[in-house]
C-alpha cells in the first residue's frame, strides 16, 4: 500500500482548514439535500432502524434503486442484481475483488478517479490507463478511442469506465460509448461502470449507462451513489447492479468489506430516488449555473478553462498564468492566496501529460466561488 499512503482530498481539505483557505479541493457540497429526505432518516433512527439492515440491502432501497435504472430501460431484479454498498467506493472495490484476479489487467481512463488505482492494487492485478484526448478546436478532453482498443491485451479481464467523469466534467458520448461497448464484447470483458455523477449532466445533455449498450447487459456492473446526486457524500449509501452470475461475486466480496452499512440512511435514500428526482433536477440546473460563474471567474482571473459537461468538476489549465506545474501550484495556492483546488497530475500514471491542469469543485454557494475567484485574481 506505499504508494497509497494518503488521498489528495483527505490532504488538500485538511491544507484548506490549517490556512483558513477557500476549499474548492476536495469535492462536497456546502448545503444539505432534499429536507424531506433527512426527515426520513431521522424518522428511521426513531423508528429502529438502529441495527443490522438485511445483507444486500433494505429491500425499499433495493427495489428503489431497480426502479430507478429502469429510467434508462436497463432493468435489474431488486432481490438478485441490486446490492447496497458503503458508497461507490465499495461498490468499486468490491467488485474488483470480486471479478478480477492476481495478474489480470484493467483498463482505466486517465486521468482516474484515485481509488481505482488503489483498489485494481488491493486486487492484485495491473492497471493499463488511457488517456483522454483534447478535441481539436473545443478543447473537450474525448475519449481515445484507438488507445484504448491498442492497450487490450490477453490478459486484459477489465474495464473500469466514469461517466460523467471525475476530474475532468467530460461526459461520454453516445459513440465513444458504443465504442467500449463494441470493445468489450469483442474481448470478452466486462465493464465496471462508476456513475456516480448520473444526473450531473449540462446543457441538456443525457447520461447514457453503458449496461444499455447492445451486448453489455450480461457483463456489466453499474455502480452509483446517493452523495452527488442528494448532496449527502457523507451518507455513504451506494449501490451496484448487474446481472446475478457477476453481483453475487460482488456480494461475496463485500459481506467481508463492511458486511453492511448506514442502516437508517437506506430507507431515506430509498424515499429521496423515489420522490426527490425533481429536486435533483433543480439541483443540476443550479450546478450548471455555477459551473458557467466559475468558468467565468477563472477565465477572469487569466486560466484557461476547459469545457465542463457535467460533475461538479472543472478542470483549468495554468499556463497562461505563467505556472507550469499544477501541483507545487496547488501546494503553494493556500498559503499564497487562500484557495484550495486539486491539480489533475494526480489523478494519473503518466502525469506529465497533466502537469498543466487543476481541477475546481463548484458545488459551493456563489458567495464561496465569487471569493475563490477574487482571490485567484491576485495571481494574475
Ligand atoms: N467515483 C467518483 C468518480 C467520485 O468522484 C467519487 C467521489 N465521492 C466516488 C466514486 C465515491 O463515491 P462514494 O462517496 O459514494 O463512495
Ligand atoms: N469524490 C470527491 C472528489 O473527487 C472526494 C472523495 C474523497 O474525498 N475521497 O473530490
Amino acid at each position: 500500500m506505499r504508494p497509497f499512503t494518503s488521498t489528495i482530498f483527505a490532504e488538500m481539505t485538511a491544507l484548506a482548514n490549517r490556512t483558513g483557505s477557500v476549499n474548492l479541493g476536495q469535492g462536497f457540497p456546502d448545503t444539505d439535500g432534499p429536507r424531506a429526505m433527512l426527515d426520513a432518516a431521522k424518522a428511521a433512527i426513531d423508528s429502529g432502524a438502529n441495527q443490522y439492515p438485511p445483507g444486500p440491502g433494505v429491500p425499499a432501497l433495493r427495489q428503489a434503486i431497480a426502479e430507478h435504472r429502469a429510467r434508462y430501460g436497463t432493468r435489474y431484479d431488486p432481490d438478485t442484481e441490486v446490492l447496497v454498498t458503503v458508497g461507490a467506493t465499495e461498490a468499486i472495490a468490491a467488485s474488483l475483488l470480486a471479478l478480477v484476479e492476481p495478474g489480470d489487467e484493467v483498463l482505466l481512463i486517465e486521468p482516474y478517479y484515485d481509488s481505482y488505482a488503489a483498489a485494481v492494487a488491493m486486487a492484485g492485478a495491473t492497471r493499463r490507463a488511457v488517456g483522454l484526448t483534447e478535441e481539436p478546436g473545443t478543447g473537450r478532453l474525448g475519449l481515445d478511442v484507438a488507445a484504448l482498443r491498442a492497450a487490450v491485451t490477453p490478459r486484459t479481464r477489465a474495464v473500469l469506465v466514469n461517466s460523467p467523469h471525475n476530474p475532468t466534467g467530460t461526459v461520454l458520448t453516445r459513440d465513444e460509448l458504443a465504442a467500449v461497448a463494441a470493445l468489450c464484447v469483442e474481448h470478452d470483458l466486462v465493464a465496471i461502470t462508476d456513475e456516480v455523477y448520473e444526473h450531473l449532466v449540462f446543457d441538456g445533455r443525457e447520461h447514457l449507462p453503458l449496461a444499455a449498450f447492445p451486448g453489455m447487459a450480461e457483463r456489466t456492473v453499474t455502480i452509483s451513489s446517493a452523495g452527488k446526486s442528494f448532496n449527502c457524500t457523507g451518507w455513504k449509501i451506494g449501490w451496484a447492479c448487474g446481472p446475478a452470475p457477476l453481483l453475487d461475486a460482488v456480494r461475496a466480496a463485500k459481506q467481508f468489506l463492511t458486511f453492511v452499512g448506514g442502516a437508517p440512511f437506506q430507507p431515506a435514500v430509498a424515499h429521496a430516488l423515489r420522490h426527490e428526482l425533481p429536486w435533483v433536477d433543480g439541483l443540476r440546473d443550479s450546478l450548471q449555473d455555477k459551473r458557467s460563474r466559475l468558468a467565468e471567474g477563472l477565465t477572469d482571473a487569466g486560466f484557461a478553462v476547459r469545457p465542463c459537461e457535467g460533475t461538479y468538476f472543472i478542470t483549468a489549465d495554468v499556463r497562461p498564468l505563467g505556472f507550469d506545474d499544477g501541483e507545487r501550484l496547488c501546494r503553494e495556492l493556500p498559503e499564497r492566496i487562500g484557495v484550495v483546488g486539486v491539480p489533475v497530475q494526480v489523478f494519473a500514471d503518466h502525469p506529465e501529460r497533466w502537469k498543466h491542469l487543476v481541477r475546481f469543485a463548484f458545488c459551493k454557494r456563489d458567495e464561496v466561488l465569487d471569493e475563490a475567484v477574487t482571490r485567484l485574481r491576485k495571481l494574475g
